[in-house]
């Protein structure tokens, strides 16, 4: 169902949440937390952290050890509501295959559950990003969508229906106008025949091992596990360092920046739909704004007609 709500009733439905439930924003950093509703808005950034670090942080305490017993440090159960974009929603099929799937990660699931996700689609893609060019559309339990000063709200989960039923229907020609009708661009099928093709080693020239495009990538879900004094930590770890696939014995099946590169190029567009049916990538662009090397994906994945 969706209903015609000026940007103030979204808001002040927002607002109405504030108690009952955390409200995540986004700012140019990361998710804030809103404390009033004077910081609610529906004109928000794409973040540089995404939306990943709500549900799998960069750094997360997963046991203490007292003396001879460990203690699991399992996240509350927050109710969150979170105000996101089309590509970071997507994210999270990507998030959930693999943390949901068995066996389940515990501390993704509990911060997972209770989420209800509220996206605002974009009116035009960020620079970098290439979302509509890969067919992304948005998911959330809420999808808000611009109508001239008003926006259409879609309403998709049920339990929320009845908060909105106060409102007018929007007409069906809003939903066609708003809906993405770009040819999909995608272009992954030479990756078949092109596992030892000099391309890696041209794109990969220039990298620098830094592991930004996978921090910032909100489906990259590599991670790394030390004891660090009295607790075990899980922080983020990226396939484009040199040591991440180093064997004890000292064999490194991915010693060079050419089969790094590869790899997440693989795993993203070829290992991942293999498994998951879904391509990890939403298009939003970060690899492509933040690499130092200016490294761009797209010039591998698009077709460029
Ligand atoms: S951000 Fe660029 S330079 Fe850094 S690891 Fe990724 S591709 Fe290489
Ligand atoms: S690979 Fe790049 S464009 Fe795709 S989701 Fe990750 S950061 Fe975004």
């Amino acid at each position: 169902m969706e209903f015609l709500c000026s940007e103030e009733d979204i808001v002040n439905w927002l607002a109405s949440k504030l108690e009952e439930y955390a409200v995540y924003i986004p700012s140019e950093y990361g998710f804030e937390r809103a404390s009033s509703s004077d910081e609610l808005k529906l004109n928000f950034p794409l973040p540089a952290i995404s939306i990943k670090s709500l549900f799998f942080p960069h750094s997360d305490v997963l046991m203490r050890f007292r003396g001879k017993e460990i203690v699991e440090a399992l996240p509350d159960e927050e109710k969150k509501i979170v105000l996101t974009k089309a590509c970071d929603a997507n994210s999270l099929k990507v998030l959930d295959a693999v943390f949901l799937s068995e066996p389940v990660d515990p501390y993704y699931e509990r911060r997972r559950k209770n989420t209800v996700i509220v996206t605002v689609e974009c009116e035009q893609m960020c620079y970098g990003g290439f979302c509509k060019d890969i067919g992304i559309e948005p998911e959330g339990d809420v999808v808000i969508r611009r109508r001239g000063k008003s926006y259409c709200v879609e309403v998709r989960n049920s339990e929320l229906l009845p908060e909105f039923e106060k409102f007018e229907a929007c007409d069906e020609g809003a939903e066609e106008t708003a809906k993405g009708t770009k040819e999909n661009l995608l272009n992954i099928e030479w990756l078949e025949d092109a596992f030892e093709s000099e391309v890696w080693d041209e794109v990969s020239r220039f990298c620098i091992s830094c592991g930004v495009c996978t921090y910032l990538c909100p489906t990259c879900h590599c991670f790394d596990i030390t004891d660090s004094g009295r607790v075990r930590i899980r922080t983020w770890d990226s396939c484009q360092f040199p040591y991440f696939t180093m064997h004890t014995s000292g064999y490194n099946p991915r010693p060079e920046k050419k089969h790094r590169l590869r790899n997440r190029i693989y795993h993203k567009f070829s290992y991942f739909p293999q498994r998951y049916g879904i391509v990890a990538c939403v298009g939003c662009g970060r690899c492509v704004r933040m690499c130092p090397s200016r490294i761009d994906i797209r010039e591998l994945v698009l077709r460029r007609d």
